[in-house]
This record gives C-alpha cells, sequence and structure tokens, in this order.
C-alpha cells in the first residue's frame, strides 16, 4: 500500500489493516531511487508481505536492510525468514540485538506470552544474525533519505523510534511508543517503565515531523505530531495516557 511517494505499508495484522499474518506489527518500506529498506519484520507473514511488496510493483530483492524498532516477537518473530527471503541485513538497536541474535524468548517476554496464548504455544523464534547495532543520535542514508535513531524506553528496554527526513515531508516511524490518538502501549513486564516513558514522549517532541507512523493502528500523514503532544501532556500533568486496546 503506497502511502507517499517514499513510504509504503506492506504488513499489519489484527491490530493494524490485515494485510498480512494476524500478529504482525506495522511493516513499511522506505524508498528512495532504486535503494529500499524494511522497517521491522512482523511476527510470521513474511511470504505474503514479500508478495504485498511485488503487488505494490516494487522489486523485494532491492530491500538491502531490515531496520528493527525493538525486540518485541510481533516486530521480530519473522526476522530471521525475512532476512533470507530477501537476502538482507539486520540493522538492530544495540540493546535489543544480543536478545536478536540468540532468539532470548524469556528476554523479550515471548514465553510468557506464549502462556495466556497471545503469542501460540507452538512458535519458536529463531536466531537471527545483526549485521549492524545502532545507538542514539545514528543516523543512515537510504538514497537520499536519511533515517536518525532516536532511543526511546518505556514501552520496553531499548526501544527506537526512526525518523525519517528528506522526502516529500518528515516521518516518525513510532512503532510502539506512541499511536494515533496519544495512545500507548505500557505493559505489565520488567522492562516497561512509566518514568522512561514520559521522558521519551518529551524527547520526541524536540524533533519536528510531519507524519506519525506507529507499529499498530491508524496512521497520520500529517500533522502527526499531535498524537505524540497529547500522550505527553497527559504524562505531564501526573496521569497516564491510554493504552492502545489491542
Ligand atoms: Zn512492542
Amino acid at each position: 500500500m503506497k502511502l507517499t511517494p517514499e513510504v509504503y505499508l506492506v504488513g499489519g495484522g489484527d491490530y493494524s489493516f490485515n494485510l498480512s499474518h494476524r500478529l504482525d506489527c506495522h511493516v513499511y518500506v522506505v524508498k528512495s531511487g532504486d535503494e529500499m529498506a524494511m522497517i521491522d519484520a512482523g511476527f510470521d507473514g513474511p511470504e505474503e508481505i514479500i508478495q504485498n511488496i511485488k503487488d505494490d510493483g516494487l522489486d523485494p530483492a532491492k530491500i538491502t536492510r531490515i531496520f528493527i524498532t525493538h525486540y518485541h516477537a510481533d516486530h521480530t518473530g519473522a526476522l530471521a525468514r525475512m532476512k533470507r527471503l530477501l537476502g538482507a541485513e539486520v540493522y538492530a538497536g544495540v540493546e535489543a540485538a544480543p536478545a536478536i541474535r540468540t532468539a532470548d524468548a524469556e528476554q523479550i517476554g515471548l514465553k510468557w506470552a506464549q502462556q495466556f496464548k497471545f503469542y501460540p504455544p507452538e512458535f519458536v523464534w529463531e536466531p537471527t544474525p545483526v549485521a549492524h547495532e545502532f545507538k542514539d543520535g545514528d543516523k543512515f542514508a537510504v538514497g537520499s533519505l536519511e533515517i536518525e535513531a532516536i532511543l526511546t524506553n518505556g514501552h520496553c528496554n531499548g526501544h527506537y523510534c526512526l525518523l525519517l527526513r528528506g522526502g516529500t515531508r518528515s516521518y516518525l516511524f513510532s512503532s510502539d511508543m506512541v499511536f494515533w490518538g496519544g495512545t500507548i502501549i505500557l505493559q505489565n513486564v520488567a522492562d516497561s517503565n512509566v518514568q522512561e516513558y514520559a521522558k521519551s514522549m518529551n524527547k520526541v517532541l524536540t524533533y519536528e515531523f510531519d507524519a506519525l507512523l506507529p507499529g499498530h493502528s491508524c496512521i497520520s500523514l500529517r500533522n502527526g505530531r499531535r498524537h505524540v503532544q497529547r500522550a505527553a501532556n497527559a504524562f505531564n500533568q501526573i496521569g497516564l495516557p491510554d493504552n492502545l486496546r489491542l
């Protein structure tokens, strides 16, 4: 699904638009000329996602990098297979890379979530080589575009938003930090943290961007900062933003 001249939405499940496997997060493709990069890999639908890319008239073979926003299984479950199918390299945050390399299902809360069947109990997370570890403030060129990694702890440890500049507008890929309407995903897990979450929300507001492209649910192609502002307002007045309904 072509969103703008440089961004395509190619995957997403029940908490998205059901373009691919029901547990997939939003999977995006960024394109500039002949260069393409993927943002997140989804849970278990790589073949369908690649078909969606072809149906959009794009050549999946031109995707050379997969950027991972954080290690949760709905963003990384399909990563090993996606990497093999595309022949792409994986770029992940320095905090998440060890768990991705070793498929540490305990660390990312996957085992726990399988116990109550949020994820299928039979699912096995596959270890995936990470070619490059990024940290806060690192920048990458995709053709004439630039992606900047912004460390945003709170939803989980080592969560990154990715800021895309240089196209028809600027974009914040907010992943699971903030969603349409200023909702968040604060979870009852060891590495989800309210104070870190509030800090990250205010940190992101120091950046300028037009579009908010989250990891699930609705998208704003313009005026996207209003959603972040709304979440920050709730945090900054003692309270909590609403949680996204899953
Ligand atoms: Zn998540």
